[in-house]
This record gives structure tokens, C-alpha cells and sequence, in this order.
């Protein structure tokens, strides 16, 4: 069994936004009970709770869950009965706004999301230490999602054009229909390795699970660091792996 094992969310021990299946949580809980866990993804602490946290078994050993939010800016461990912040790279208000200035820019130059169209709540969103622009809005279903950029073409052209215009910060594509915004150097990398420094376990001994480590894909980040990684399709296969690690072969 590996010393900490990593998951992404959305499209890994999810669907995208979506909540754990109660078959997952069971699995996540067992895993729990032998080794630490820990979800990093683009999604703010809230959006954590409602995917994972509140769909876990009661008895769950959450002081063995880490969670990592908006792509490892943020690290939250369970202490005494409640969530606790172990570090955030906090956005200024100013740094924010020059990000959503350039997001309203990149929308109006690209022309790739289509602003007469319905947005299923705000197109942009302010997460602490990350700013998310959801090119359908932050609520929409899951099947127009799947189907706005599965090639991530036009969210290909919003990062290059964000790139340009702020290299004080990194951009990367999120799941489905996203660009998250974080400081310079924060990435699921950044993520990864704060959380192996701070359990004192070296990378090499942790394992990363996710749905897109392809290149280009949401999760490539983490091939900067020394952890082993599993690639899956979809959740289905990840709760496979998962039993798996109960009696590796
Ligand atoms: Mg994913």
C-alpha cells in the first residue's frame, strides 16, 4: 500500500461537480482506514464538502483525509471535529481583479464562449486563492458541459490568450469547461509536493490517480513531481484501483 495516495475529483472519484456514488464513499472510507488520502482539485473547500465529505460514511477516519482545494493553493486537514487550514495562497483583491479584467478580455478577444447564451450561474468565480471562469456558468448540467469543448480547443485558446496576459500567475485548463487562475508556481504539483513535505513522505512513495494526465490534461502537473501515478478513464475504473490496492497482485 502506498503512504498516501492522491486523487483528482472530477472525473476521477466523480463526476464532474457531481457527488460520490455511496459505492465510492464506502470505498474512499476503507481506504481511509489504512493509509492517508488526499483530493486535490479545482473546486473551492464548499464545493469539497458537498462532493465528498457529506457523502461519507458517519464513522469515516476523515483525520487521515487531506483536502487540497483550487488545485493545491490550499491545503485543509481534520482536527478536533472540524476542517483546518494548513496553508492557503491566498489571492490579493487586487491580484483578483486583474485576473477577472483579463478574463473579460480573453471572453471578448477569443470569442469562444458565447455571451447571449444562458449561463447557468456566474461565468466567473472567486475562490480565495484562485479565480475560475466556467464558460457556461458554475451550475450547469453536466451534459451540455460535456459536450461545450470535449477536444478543450476553446478552452485551448482562452489559456493561451490568459497566458500572455498575466505571467505573474499560472492558467491552467480545468474539467470540462474551465480555466482556474493561481498564483505563479501554484499547480496540482505545488499541491503534491507541500502535502508530502508536511507528512514527511517522500513522493516517490505516493501514489497520484487521475483522469487526465495526458498532455494537456488537468492533472499533467503532477508528472514535475517523483510520485507514481495511475491514469483512469472514469470513476468506475477508479474504484477499481482502488480495490486493487486493498490485494495488489
Ligand atoms: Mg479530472
Amino acid at each position: 500500500m502506498n503512504k498516501l495516495v492522491f486523487f483528482d475529483l472530477d472525473g476521477t472519484l466523480a463526476e464532474s461537480k457531481q457527488a460520490l456514488t455511496s459505492e465510492m464513499a464506502a470505498l474512499v472510507a476503507a481506504l481511509l482506514e489504512v493509509t492517508p488520502v488526499a483530493v486535490i482539485s479545482g473546486g473551492a473547500l464548499p464545493q469539497f464538502k458537498k462532493q465528498i465529505i457529506e457523502q461519507l460514511p458517519a464513522e469515516t477516519n476523515l483525520s487521515n483525509l487531506y483536502l487540497l482545494p483550487t488545485s493545491g493553493a490550499a491545503l485543509y486537514e481534520y482536527r478536533h471535529d472540524n476542517w483546518h487550514k494548513v496553508y492557503e495562497e491566498h489571492l490579493s483583491q487586487k491580484e483578483s481583479h486583474t485576473i477577472e479584467a483579463a478574463m473579460k478580455e480573453a471572453i471578448a478577444a477569443t470569442g469562444v464562449i458565447d455571451l447571449d447564451h444562458h449561463a447557468w450561474g456566474g461565468r466567473i468565480e472567486h475562490r480565495g486563492a484562485q479565480v475560475s471562469l466556467s464558460a457556461l456558468g458554475q451550475q450547469a448540467p453536466l451534459i451540455l458541459k460535456k459536450e461545450w469543448d470535449p477536444t478543450r480547443a476553446k478552452r485551448g485558446k482562452l489559456q493561451t490568450y490568459l497566458a500572455a496576459a498575466l505571467p505573474d500567475f499560472t492558467v491552467t485548463i480545468g474539467g470540462k469547461t474551465t480555466i482556474d487562475i493561481t498564483k505563479r508556481g501554484i499547480d496540482k504539483a505545488y499541491g503534491v509536493r507541500k502535502l508530502c513535505d508536511y507528512l514527511h513522505i517522500m513522493e516517490s512513495e505516493a501514489l497520484y490517480v487521475g483522469d487526465e494526465l495526458e498532455k494537456g490534461g488537468n492533472d499533467e502537473a503532477v508528472y514535475k513531481t517523483e510520485v507514481q501515478t495511475s491514469v483512469v478513464k472514469d470513476p468506475t475504473e477508479t474504484g477499481e484501483l482502488i480495490k486493487k490496492l486493498f490485494s495488489p497482485a
